[in-house]
């Protein structure tokens, strides 16, 4: 799409369109000096990048008679000189649009919609905030139970959608993340775990935290690990968590759009107490978790209680704003006290969690010291099994 051609040439096309010189400039700045068909640069040569001037001014609705391009009886002549009718384009595109101008591809309503699309695309992307952040992300394969087998499922986060997601508040500061991968192979078991906490721990006391603003961590994988690194991250650095959904990293948005009955429902804990002062807690949120998930792992006699979300809204992808994160924060912290209070200090609590990632570090961030002992559970093919016991803080 791109070609050299001389000067003589750009300037008689150039001539084209009599938009005055601070409309000129405003076409400039909305398309971001890019071809607004093509988004070739067009200051400078494709072949030799030195400075030049390929701009051409296009009419959307013609001018100059009605063998003009996309000819209006009215328009052509009220519309000549406005901003809103003229694209910045290239040769090849003036050329394109003009040649093929009978075209449903190329008629009057598809060119300003290909006009504003270009024109929203550069506004969006020079809007941002001159704040940068370090993205990490933290990622750990699934073990996956199929049938006999038991498969490692490795994950990944894609910098591009990590990227989007941060913008516009925040723009990263190098061209890739930084990267705490962890993919064990060996069956879990109490080894696999304590080298898994290792490897996480290496890797993040390796992140050079005083040369970095500000981190925004997403995080993909098993469970107890991303709580683990929530609890190693903890509270002592600026940062964001940020959202991961099925899909992939997606931006967090606006409170408003959360559902005004969304809210994280506490079943009361029971009044009796266990002999063991063992305590069941089930974060029922991306879906609800039953009895006989876990039943074989836990004392027989541990009474259950759950954090839900409302039966509409629980679903994989429900968490969309912060606002929820903070409405969970103080949920879970919540619940901890009233098992404090009920079951004592000594309580052991067994968490079950159904919950996005995002959800499953804050987990590890809001465990304090004085909280009770948490013991995590992953979960492979509906079943919950022991993992480790998250240390105090
Ligand atoms: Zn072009």
């Amino acid at each position: 799409m791109t070609r050299k051609f001389p000067k003589t040439v750009t300037k008689a096309i150039k001539g084209h369109t009599n938009l005055n010189e601070f409309d000129t400039i405003r076409l400039w700045v909305a398309a971001g000096g890019r071809c607004e068909m093509c988004n070739d640069l067009l200051t400078e040569s494709p072949l030799t990048f030195e400075p030049l001037n390929r701009a051409e001014r296009a009419h959307i609705i013609g001018q100059g008679g009605p063998k003009a391009p996309r000819h209006h009886p009215i328009d052509s002549e009220l519309k000549a000189d406005q901003i809103d009718n003229v694209m910045l384009l290239c040769f090849d595109c003036h050329h394109e649009i003009d040649r093929r101008s009978t075209d449903p591809e190329f008629s009057v309503e598809k060119l300003q919609a290909i006009k504003r699309q270009h024109e929203e695309r550069i506004w969006y992307l020079t809007d941002l905030k001159p704040k940068r952040t370090r993205i990490v992300a933290f990622t750990t394969n699934i073990q996956q139970n199929l049938g006999e087998d038991c498969t490692q499922q490795t994950t990944s986060l894609s910098f591009r959608e990590m990227r989007d997601a941060v913008m516009p508040d925040f723009f990263p500061d190098q061209g890739d993340a930084s990267r705490l991968a962890f993919r064990p192979t060996t069956p879990e078991s109490p080894e696999h775990w304590s080298e898994l906490r290792k490897s996480i721990k290496r890797k993040w006391e390796r992140l050079d935290l005083e040369e970095i603003e500000h981190l925004s961590i997403f995080c993909l994988g098993k469970m107890p690990a991303v709580a683990y690194f929530g609890r190693l991250v903890g509270s002592t650095t600026t940062l964001r968590t940020m959202n991961v959904q099925v899909g992939g990293p997606v931006r967090w948005r606006d409170a408003s759009q959360v559902a005004d009955d969304f809210s994280f429902e506490l079943d009361p804990p029971p009044a009796h107490l266990n002999a063991t002062n063992d305590v069941v807690l089930c974060l029922s949120l991306s879906g609800l978790i039953e009895d006989r998930q876990f039943r074989q792992a836990v004392p027989a006699d541990a009474p259950v209680i759950h954090l839900r979300t409302p039966e509409g809204h629980r679903h994989k992808n429900f968490l969309i704003a912060k606002k929820q994160l903070g409405e969970f924060r103080r949920a879970f912290s919540h619940t901890l006290s009233l098992i404090q209070e009920r079951f004592g200090q000594e309580c052991r609590i067994h968490l079950m969690m159904a919950a996005p990632t995002p959800i499953v570090f804050e987990v590890g961030r809001q465990h304090q010291a004085h909280h009770p002992t948490l013991l995590l559970y992953n979960c492979i093919s509906q079943q919950f099994h022991f993992a480790f016991t998250l240390e105090p803080a």
